[in-house]
């Protein structure tokens, strides 16, 4: 059975078709992803899983990934932070080098494919080779754009501006710009290593290895050891709530390798956690999809206490699991979570140590909100649904054109 086929039982027969027939019409047009990371994060994790459906589908698609050094990636890093309103320093000579490195990369990653998505700020400047080779080029960011400090806006301004399209995964990130804009959310693999189902032995099994005791509550939240995961707060929240409720706390994740803070958050963590036999600091590395997928399904609670949030992969991926969820309203979870429907949102870290207490108190209430996240994530937030989005965009830009005729 081709790939794309195992998902009719779970999204139906229409809606493969209709992805067939999308993908006929592209036919004859390459696309080409281009990003900085091939692992680590939630752009690595759609692309790994959706270039080898849309080849299956029979788009012919590929996927680079720019090369950086340290000091590359510590400016990205910034730009990352500023662009989610963190103040930091730039260097004078900061912008020049992001943009060599962006010209140096532009030399050998740029196939002849017409269509280039272009993943996140990293390889944003690669668009100046536009004007010499034509094709489309669309910007498809990632993050969190609600509040970017001025100084980061304006310098990748420019660069959006040269681009065909930009897509943003929620409304909330959208600016005033000269090109067109469309809004498609991320989605969840359901029938990865990460997200399919797991045999009940293989979850208890997770746990044991890693020390967590079953037979008491579990909350968890799996992130990058990052400061806008705010995994501080969630051993506070964590501590607030076990006043009142026994729990035990994992903290699970990695770092990706644009990520030069990882080491930093991960250290001040292991510090606040220190001494508490119930909270489980545990580092994964890369591809730890059965060790997470078993994480989230062993938990009562799943938590995502993010400052700041492109989307919030992680919050599809408990829903999906029918698990009860407390994430913070930022980002692009709002749209994942209707309070006290499919999950809960929170502000604070003493909400979130309330609601903790509240849904270990009454399982009954925390599992028909897992199952109406379930139901959500099914119809909203699935990788075909994206896959159909996608498609949809990359015709759209030859509206004026040839192809367009569905
Ligand atoms: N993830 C992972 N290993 C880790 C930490 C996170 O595989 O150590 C995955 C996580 O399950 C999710 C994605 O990486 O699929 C993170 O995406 P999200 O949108 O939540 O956050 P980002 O890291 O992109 O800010």
């Amino acid at each position: 059975m081709s790939a794309i086929r195992e998902y009719v039982p779970i999204v139906g027969e229409s809606t493969i078709e209709e992805l067939s027939l999308l993908a006929g019409r592209l036919k004859g047009r390459a696309v080409q992803n281009i990003n900085s990371t091939a692992v680590g994060g939630g752009v690595a994790e759609i692309l790994v899983r959706m270039i080898p459906l849309l080849r299956d589908l029979g788009v012919n698609v590929s996927w680079d990934v720019i090369k950086g050094n340290e000091r590359f990636f510590q400016i990205t890093k910034k730009m990352h932070n500023a662009l989610h309103g963190v103040e930091v320093a730039f260097e004078k000579d900061d912008w020049d080098f992001f943009v060599e490195v962006n010209r140096t990369n532009a030399k050998d990653i740029l196939s002849d494919a017409e269509i280039k998505i272009i993943h996140d700020p990293q390889p944003i400047a690669l668009v100046e080779e536009r004007d010499r080779r034509g094709q489309k080029w669309v910007w498809r960011c990632h993050i969190d754009f609600t509040h970017p400090r001025e100084e980061v806006w304006e310098f990748l301004k420019k660069y959006i501006e040269s681009y065909d399209g930009v897509i943003f995964s929620a409304p909330a990130f959208s600016r005033l710009l000269p090109v067109r804009q469309v809004l498609i959310s991320p989605s969840i693999d359901p029938l990865s290593d990460k997200n399919k189902e797991l045999p009940e032995d293989q979850i208890s099994a997770q746990c044991a290895r890693f020390g967590i005791d079953r037979r008491r509550p579990i909350i968890t939240q799996i992130s990058r050891f990052d400061y806008l995961k705010d995994p501080v707060g969630v051993i506070r929240a964590y501590r607030i709530a076990k006043e009142h409720v026994d729990c035990q706390l994992v903290l699970a994740g990695g770092g990706a390798t644009d990520d030069p803070e990882g080491m930093k958050v991960l250290e001040e963590v292991r510090r606040e956690a220190e001494n508490d036999p119930d909270v489980f600091v545990l580092f994964l590395p890369p591809g730890s999809d059965l060790e997470i997928n078993a994480l989230q399904r062993a938990s009562d609670v799943i938590l995502q206490k993010s400052l700041k949030e492109g989307f919030g992969l992680t919050v599809s991926e408990a829903l999906w699991k029918g698990k009860p969820t407390i994430a913070s309203a930022v980002g692009g979870i709002p749209l994942q979570i209707a309070h006290k429907y499919s999950g809960i949102l929170t502000h604070s870290i003493e909400g979130t140590a309330y609601w903790i207490k509240q849904l270990l108190n009454e399982p009954e209430y925390a599992k028909k909100l897992g199952a109406n996240g379930r139901e959500h994530i099914k119809t909203n937030f699935l990788i075909t649904r994206h896959i159909r989005d996608y498609l949809l965009h990359f015709l759209s830009l030859y509206e004026k054109g040839d192809i367009i005729s569905l």
